[in-house]
């Protein structure tokens, strides 16, 4: 079998980051009280979501436009966006 090097796809976009958040939770109580496994910490590839001091944080900054947690939550708690024009992923190619 053909051995193929290891690379990482991602080195082909940079984000140009956006001060205007474009990713927010709409109940944290949800996450806290609805969520014991806090799944999306989980299918973000890029971990964006991380839960911290009894708390969802969320690092849009970090965000590849992948569009999982829009469908992921069962509780539909992610308020997510594009990033306004000219922010977010710039692809390299
Ligand atoms: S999967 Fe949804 S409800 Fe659960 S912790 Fe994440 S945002 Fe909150
Ligand atoms: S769009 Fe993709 S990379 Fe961005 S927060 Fe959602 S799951 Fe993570």
């Amino acid at each position: 079998m053909e051995k193929y090097a290891a690379y990482d796809p991602l080195d082909n976009l940079l984000i140009d980051v956006d001060d205007k958040p474009h990713i927010y939770i709409i109940k944290q109580t949800t996450c806290g009280n609805k969520c014991p496994d806090h799944s999306c910490t989980n299918f973000c590839p890029s971990r964006v979501f991380s839960w911290e001091g009894g708390k969802l944080a969320v690092d849009y900054t970090r965000c590849v436009e992948c569009g999982a947690c829009q469908y992921s939550c069962i509780h539909k708690n992610i308020h997510w966006e594009y990033p306004r024009g000219g922010f977010g992923v710039v692809y390299l190619y």
